[in-house]
């Protein structure tokens, strides 16, 4: 498989299996507002984004009844700063596609 040509069309670092996968630092959550305890919450010490059906609790799974999914960021200018710092065709980006795009098209 090769990177999609939009993130739009990829989806693929917004979705784990581990319930500590996104990192909300106080800043991130400060910035979340009144979305910061629907979309975040604490395990132990430390705050993550809330995970449903394998993904983000944040990303929304469009599905045309023509085509691929899209995945939508729901809170996009919210967004925790590990999701801004995981820029598109990085060394991470391209980790993260290589070891997940299979399981997440097959779950799509
Ligand atoms: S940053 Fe990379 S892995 Fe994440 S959605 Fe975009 S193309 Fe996919
Ligand atoms: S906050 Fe947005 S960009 Fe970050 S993992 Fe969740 S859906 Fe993806």
């Amino acid at each position: 498989m090769s990177l999609p040509g939009d993130c739009l069309r990829c989806g693929v670092c917004c979705h784990s299996d581990s319930s500590e996968y996104v990192w909300v630092t106080g800043y991130d959550w400060t910035r979340l507002g009144g979305d910061a305890t629907r979309l975040a919450h604490f395990i132990g010490s430390r705050a993550f984004m809330r995970m449903k059906n394998g993904h983000c609790a944040a990303l929304e799974v469009r599905r045309p009844t023509v085509g691929p999914p899209v995945y939508f960021c729901t809170i996009y200018e919210q967004r925790p700063e590990i999701c801004r710092v995981l820029a598109r065709g990085s060394p991470e980006c391209l980790s993260e596609f290589e070891t997940k795009a299979v399981h997440v098209a097959r779950a799509g």
